[in-house]
C-alpha cells in the first residue's frame, strides 16, 4: 500500500509501505475512505517539533473494516467505521472515568495518512455508523475523528451551559467546530475572535453571534465591552500558543472556566494572576470516544454538518499539497481521498 511519511519538516512524501496486518488479536485493519491533515501535524511540517527520523504520519480518518482480529467482538468486517486521533481501550479506570485520550493501554497510529491502517483496540477505539453511510455524510463523519470531537472537548471543558456567553480563541477547524459545539450545547451568545473573512463566515453560519478580529489586548478589550465590562462566561482556547492562552484567560470572568484544546508550545501560565482572577484552565487532549456515538447521531440525522470545514478536497497521492495548502493557509482543512 502507499502512505505519507514525514521525511523532514516541509518534505511529506506518499510512498510504498508495507501493508498493515494484525498484530494483537485485538486489532482491525481498515481500508481508508477519507483522512485528513491536524493542525498538530503541522508543529513538526513546519520544523517546531524535531523530526529526527522519517515517520509514517497522520491522526484522522475514518474507512470500512476489511479484517478484525479473533478477540474483536463489537467490529465485523465491511462496516464503516470512525475512531479518535488515540486508541483506548475503553474499559480501564481513566476510560470509564471518561477520559479514554489516557487510557493506560491506548496510544497512537503507525500513520493514518494513508490506504490502508492498523486500528489496534478495536472494540474500545472504532465506532461504526448504523449502515453504510451517504456520500454527502463523510466529511462530516471525518471530522469525527479529531477536529469537532475536540472543539466539542473544549465547550465541555469550559463548562458550556444553556444560555451562556461563550468566547472562541481561535478560528481554525478546532475553533470553528468549538463555535458549534457551544451554540449546539445551548450558548446564547457564541463570540468568535477571527480576522479572516471567509472563516468569520462559517462561524456565523455555525452559530457565533459576534465576531471580534481584535487580538491581544484589544480583543480583550472588545470581548468586555460586548460583556458590560464582566468577560465571557466560558472561553474555548482553541490555538496553543502563549497570547491565545493569555488571551482567554483574560476574556474570561471571574470564576469562568477556560476549556483549553490547543496542543501548548510555548506556553507559561500566569498563575499569580489566575490566583486573583478566580478563573480556571481546563482541557488537554480530546477523549474522542466518550462524544463519538452522540456527535455521530448528531451526524446522522443531519442536526450538525461539521464537514463544512473542509474547504479542499484532495486525492490522498497529493498528501504534500494538502500539507502546503495549510501551513500556507490557502485551507482550513483538506479531505483526502485515496
Ligand atoms: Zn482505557
Amino acid at each position: 500500500m502507499r502512505g505519507a511519511i514525514l521525511h523532514a519538516p516541509g518534505d511529506v512524501r506518499f510512498e510504498e509501505r508495507p501493508d498493515p496486518v494484525i498484530i494483537e488479536p485485538t486489532d482491525t485493519i481498515i481500508r481508508t475512505v477519507a483522512a485528513s491533515v491536524c493542525g498538530s501535524d503541522l508543529w513538526p511540517y513546519r520544523g517546531i517539533n524535531e523530526v529526527p527520523k522519517p515517520r509514517p504520519i497522520g491522526h484522522e480518518y475514518c474507512g470500512i473494516v476489511e479484517e478484525v482480529g479473533t478477540d474483536v467482538t463489537s467490529i465485523t468486517p465491511g462496516q464503516f467505521v470512525v475512531g479518535g486521533f488515540l486508541t483506548s481501550d475503553n474499559t480501564c479506570p481513566h476510560c470509564r472515568a471518561g477520559f479514554q485520550s489516557a487510557c493506560q493501554n491506548g496510544g497512537g497510529y503507525d500513520g493514518c495518512q494513508s490506504e490502508f491502517i492498523r486500528v489496534p483496540l478495536a472494540d474500545g477505539t472504532l465506532v461504526a455508523t448504523p449502515e453504510a453511510p451517504p456520500e454527502d455524510l463523510i466529511p462530516s463523519l471525518l471530522s469525527l475523528s479529531d477536529v469537532m470531537a475536540t472543539g466539542w472537548f473544549a465547550a465541555v471543558s469550559a463548562g458550556v451551559k444553556p444560555g451562556m456567553t461563550v468566547a472562541v480563541v481561535g478560528d481554525g477547524a478546532v475553533g470553528l467546530c468549538g463555535v458549534l459545539a457551544a451554540a449546539e450545547l445551548g450558548a446564547d451568545r457564541v463570540i468568535v475572535m477571527s480576522r479572516h473573512p471567509d472563516r468569520q463566515k462559517l462561524a456565523l453560519e455555525f452559530g457565533a453571534t459576534e465576531v471580534v478580529a481584535e487580538r491581544g489586548d484589544d480583543g480583550i478589550g472588545r470581548i468586555k465591552d460586548l460583556t458590560d465590562g464582566v468577560g465571557a462566561d466560558a472561553v474555548l482556547e482553541c490555538v496553543g500558543t502563549g497570547e491565545a492562552i493569555l488571551q482567554a484567560l483574560r476574556s474570561t470572568r471571574p470564576g469562568g472556566l477556560v476549556g483549553y484544546v490547543g496542543v501548548p508550545h510555548g506556553v507559561e501560565l500566569p498563575v499569580h494572576e489566575m490566583f486573583f482572577s478566580n478563573v480556571g484552565l481546563r482541557g488537554g487532549p480530546a477523549p474522542v470516544r466518550r462524544f463519538l456515538p452522540d456527535l455521530m447521531d448528531r451526524v446522522w440525522n443531519r442536526r450538525i454538518e461539521p464537514g463544512r470545514v473542509f474547504d479542499l478536497e484532495l486525492p490522498l497521492d497529493q498528501v504534500a499539497d494538502a500539507y502546503r495548502a495549510m501551513d500556507q493557509r490557502t485551507a482550513i482543512k483538506v479531505l483526502l481521498r485515496p
